[in-house]
């Protein structure tokens, strides 16, 4: 049986170590435990310790050593001039002072030659010995296959728990459009990745603004430049961030269309990361950024929808031949349901600079205090014609208003703008942009069918009126009349002719007789205002219906009319008229209502004109 060699009994307890971490993954140290009692059987090496290599840095391996600030980090470029000719030398940069031996450095590399790792021992006789050996080469090469098994098995189980991690929330983002999920998920997954750092999501101001999730809004002009620098160039960028005492490492958010912010972390000064870690910190980044890009056009989407929707909706309606209160309520509804103002109102302009509330509005419009802020869209509006959209009032102005958000926009006729819709909110900023986009096409889309309302309303008016007189037509008297019958307690019938009128004619002229009828109509029009309705009922006799009056006020009013118009006229003329009353109790035909007035007429003119006389209806009963 031939003797075996020291190396042949290394190798054995080394390929120890290499089967139980292969297969039990405890963790990325326990291995150097039994190394180091493989160095003290062999070699009395009481005292070592190993550096892990990774970009350019040899850091020492420690229990916490991923948890805590990298301790003891050597730069390969102060190092590598000792290891041009040997694999293992003293470094003088590492020797301990306590070490009367001295400390040997022995550098482990790859098949390309490249640093894997740094083992530093104490320098024994055992080891001194050893190294004079032709086996120390293979002693080395043995490490190195160690420490090469041992790192491919850790970055192995390592990556299997960052990717699994990174699957998870990529599995999540894909199942959700909720910006305040993503963004959870986002700071669940770098804290599971990193526990020991704090990390930041500083997020451009484009996003949902109403999420629980804590971020920081991006601002150009107060961000750190290499957070600046990461945003704008979507590429890592790191800081040595003195003034905080960590180290920041911003990583950008990017989408397919934009990056959408920064994930940031704080490390210990002397921390680095690895370049797995970047990666992987990449990764979920663009992860994050590509789902809050999904989301967002979601939303987008989702409320274009709305929007087309809001506008079809609206429209379909108002083509619906409705009146133009009807209208303005029903915009009023639209508005108030998709924009959610505190006060709205439709205020029509006339040629000169007054204006004209419309009923749709809030009652506020009808206050002192409303009326302000009409009166500065009344002046916008008549200096120019683009839309106003304030974000907060009190940013603008000296004074302070109660309502900071304001939105009007103009209704169009052609170019002209004869009135506008205005909305008001108290908190400021309370509009978004898009809100006012779409308010403003609604109302463009309205403002056609507001204009062929009034029109047609006009229309009816001239439907309704006499030309000459511009009192009610007989038609539209009749309609009145009968609607009061039906659903009042009284009223009053007058008949009223001119007296002589055929004279009048042909004493001045044709014209002057026009003039005269005209100035009749007037008066009557002033008396009537608010409680009755005057009507030519045909030539040179008038007609006039006093809804809820009685006998006793019917009487005073003719009898003011008779006295009022010889006065006001020039040829003075007098009327006379025939007057008849109803009431519920005795209820009478339309018809009847006017042949009694007729009677009564008849018998003013035989009486000797100038006068009224009454029928009751009640008198025949
Ligand atoms: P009285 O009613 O007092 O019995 O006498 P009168 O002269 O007013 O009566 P009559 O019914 O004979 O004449 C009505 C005149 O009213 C005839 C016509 O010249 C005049 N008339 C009717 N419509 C108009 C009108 O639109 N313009 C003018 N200028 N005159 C009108
Ligand atoms: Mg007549
Ligand atoms: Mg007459």
């Amino acid at each position: 049986m031939t003797e075996t060699t020291i190396m042949d009994q290394i190798k054995s307890r080394v390929l120890d170590i290499w089967t139980e971490t292969a297969f039990s993954n405890i963790s990325s140290i326990s291995w150097f435990d039994d190394l180091k009692a493989i160095l003290s059987d062999f070699f009395d090496v009481e005292v070592a310790n190993y550096y892990i290599y990774d970009a350019g840095t040899f850091l020492q391996l420690k229990w916490n050593h991923s948890l805590t600030k990298k301790i003891n980090a050597i730069k390969w470029i102060e190092i590598e001039s000792f290891f041009f000719e040997n694999t293992f030398t003293f470094v003088p940069l590492l020797q301990k002072s306590y070490m009367t031996d001295g400390e040997v450095s022995i550098l482990l590399r790859d098949m390309e030659n490249q640093p894997l790792g740094l083992l530093t021992m104490e320098s024994t006789s055992k080891w001194k010995e050893f190294s004079c050996s032709s086996e120390v080469n293979d002693f080395i090469f043995l490490l190195s296959k160690l420490v090469q098994i041992i790192r491919k098995t850790i970055l192995l189980t390592h990556q299997e728990h960052q990717y699994r991690n990174l699957f998870n929330v990529t599995k999540m983002f894909h199942s959700t459009f909720d910006i305040g999920q993503i963004l959870e998920g986002t700071l669940n997954a770098i804290q599971d990745a990193f526990p020991s750092f704090h990390s930041n999501l500083i997020l451009s101001n484009d996003q949902e603004r109403k999420t629980p999730i804590p971020y920081k809004l991006f601002d150009y002009t107060s961000e750190r430049p290499a957070t600046i620098e990461a945003y704008v160039s979507g590429e890592i960028t790191s800081e040595l961030a003195t003034d905080l005492g960590v180290r920041l490492l911003n990583v950008p958010i990017k989408g397919k269309q934009g990056i959408y912010g920064i994930m940031q972390m704080s490390t210990p000064l002397d921390y680095l990361f690895s370049m797995r870690q970047k990666e992987f910190a990449s990764l979920l980044a663009s992860a994050t950024g590509n789902a809050l890009e999904n989301a967002k056009l979601y939303i987008q989407s989702h409320r274009l929808v709305a929007d087309l929707q809001l506008i079809n909706e609206t429209s379909h309606k108002l083509n619906m031949n409705l009146s133009l209160e009807e209208m303005l309520l029903f915009l009023r509804n639209q508005l108030m349901k998709s924009f959610h103002p505190e006060q709205i109102c439709f205020v029509f302009l006339g040629e000169e600079e007054e204006y004209q509330v419309s009923t749709a509005s809030s009652e506020f419009f009808h206050t002192i205090d409303g009326q302000l802020y009409i009166q500065l869209v009344v002046n916008h509006f008549f200096k120019m014609s683009d839309p106003l959209f304030i974000a907060d009032f009190n940013r603008l102005a000296d004074l302070k208003y109660e309502y900071r958000s304001l939105v009007a926009i103009p209704l169009k006729e052609q170019n002209h703008i004869t009135g506008f819709s205005l909305v008001l909110h108290r908190e400021p900023y309370f509009f978004s942009f898009d809100s006012f986009k779409l308010m403003q096409s609604l109302i463009q889309h309205s403002s056609i069918a507001i204009s062929n309302s009034k029109l047609r309303h006009k229309l009816q008016e001239m439907v309704n009126r006499d030309h000459l007189t511009n009192l009610y037509a007989r038609k539209y008297l009749d309609k009145y009349v009968e609607t009061s019958l039906e659903n009042e307690e009284r009223g009053v019938f007058i008949l009223l002719d001119i007296d002589n009128f055929k004279q009048v004619n042909d004493t001045y002229g044709h014209q002057v007789g026009d003039e005269i009828l005209k100035k009749i109509a007037s008066i009557i029009q002033k008396r009537t205002d608010g409680i009755g309705i005057g009507a030519r009922w045909g030539g040179e006799e008038l007609a006039i219906y006093f809804s809820q009056m009685t006998i006793t006020q019917g009487i005073e009013e003719s009898k003011q009319i008779i006295a009022q118009i010889p006065m006001q006229t020039n040829p003075s003329v007098t009327v006379s008229m025939g007057v008849s009353v109803w009431e519920r109790e005795h209820k009478v035909t339309f018809h009847n209502l006017f042949h009694y007035a007729d009677m009564a007429l008849y018998e003013a003119k035989n009486n000797g004109k100038n006068q009224m006389r009454i029928f009751e209806a009640s008198h025949l009963s």
